[in-house]
């Protein structure tokens, strides 16, 4: 029999809020403690891998934030080749993934939605149903993500950015919403996606507290899975002239506190290392994963494309997700976790709700 729900800590607003800000080293080595030791007691020392092909870099939006925004003219533009992905699919398969995520920029044309529904299917079919497909794929009307998940899709991929109204506004063009965002997280999970969301940490204006409405926000929509990151300026974008002068220190250091305080708050949810704290420093996925994250997400985007998806400046190109699991295998292994291959990684909070609601999802 499965154990009982981790006993959830109670953080008041408040006190995330104080973590959140200016804390003294020792406090910070404190929460990450915490941290850790739940994540123990509810993830073990399982690491689940999930690798992200980087489908396209054409978006129809503009983020004020983003690399690949519309409106940047420097991108030179791909779509991968659809036998380029299902090699890729094949080959992490082959190798033990059982979880492949498909992103790119927000792409609606029925040529676009199309693709990835023959995608889903093809990777769905040639794995025999063995491979966990993730996609981040932006906002997408309720009957294109339908489509999707009939195709095989499992899990949705959505951040909110931010869950300040107001943060979000000076974040985008106004034809970008956030109730439309929220609209689709809803949408999602009632289509029975298992629904991930998540954050920028570090944006311009942004506070101790508006970082600790963001956790608290993901708990109330009940996420299964946390993918958030440090903001990370792009040189042609509109933000970075915002952007200020944070060191990359500071801002890892932001991201890991926001991982601990999730951890705490969700204890059965999965959380990713993401790319970016990579980016910010060598070590950052391993300190995401010292700080309470239980995914890493290697890249198996061809390095010829993945040059040209950049969302934000400096992120690492080298890392094979193939060739390079052995060393990462070593490196999550000299943290005194365990890199496990050949299994899904749901969280354990959604296989708690899919038991509970007794195979029927329950309303957020
Ligand atoms: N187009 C889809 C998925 C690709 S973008 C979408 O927007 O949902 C994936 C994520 O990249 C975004 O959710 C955003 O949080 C992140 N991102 C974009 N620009 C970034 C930056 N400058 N620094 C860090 N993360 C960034
Ligand atoms: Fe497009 Fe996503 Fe970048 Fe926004 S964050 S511009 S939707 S790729």
């Amino acid at each position: 029999m499965k154990p009982d729900p981790a006993p959830e800590r109670p953080l008041s607003r408040e006190a995330i809020r104080e973590l959140l800000g200016p804390i003294p080293p020792e406090r910070v080595e404190l929460l990450f403690a915490e941290a850790r030791q739940v994540k123990r007691q509810t993830c073990g020392r399982k690491i689940f891998l999930r690798g992200i092909v980087e489908l396209s870099n054409c978006c129809e939006k503009d983020c004020f934030y983003c690399g690949i925004r519309r409106s940047n003219p420097d991108v030179a533009r791909y779509r991968m080749e659809e036998e380029e992905v299902i090699a890729a699919a094949r080959a992490s398969f082959r190798r033990g993934y059982r979880s492949i995520l498909l992103q790119s920029g927000e792409e609606k044309t029925p040529q676009a939605v199309d693709r990835v529904e023959r995608l889903t299917g093809r990777i769905k079919t040639e794995t025999d149903g063995r491979m966990r497909i993730v996609l981040s794929l932006g906002e997408q009307e309720p009957e294109t993500y339908r489509r999707w998940r009939a195709a095989g899709a499992d899990l949705y991929l959505l951040r909110i950015e931010t869950s300040s109204p107001r943060l979000y506004r000076s974040l985008h063009p106004r034809n970008h919403l956030h109730q439309r965002r929220l609209e689709c997280l809803h949408t999602l999970r009632e289509l029975g996606y298992q629904v991930g969301s998540g954050m920028l940490i570090g944006l311009p204006g942004q506070t101790p507290g508006d970082l600790a409405d963001d956790a608290l926000f993901l708990k109330e929509i009940d996420v299964d899975m946390i993918g958030m990151g440090p903001y990370i300026p792009h040189p042609r974008t509109p933000l970075a002239r915002q952007a200020g002068k944070v060191s990359p220190a500071e801002r890892l250091l932001r991201g890991l506190k926001m991982i601990a305080v999730c951890r705490i708050l969700m204890p059965e949810v999965n959380i990713a290392a993401t790319t970016a704290l990579g980016t910010l420093d060598p070590a950052g996925r391993e300190l995401g994963l010292a700080a309470g994250a239980n995914v890493v997400m290697p890249n198996l985007t061809p390095p010829d494309y993945r040059r040209e998806y950049n969302l934000y400046q400096g992120k690492p190109l080298e890392e094979d997700g193939i060739l390079g699991l052995e060393s990462l295998h070593r490196r999550i292994a000299a943290g005194g976790d365990e890199l496990v291959l050949d299994e899904w990684g749901d969280s354990l909070h959604f296989r708690r709700r899919i038991r509970y609601s007794n195979g029927k999802l329950k309303r957020p």
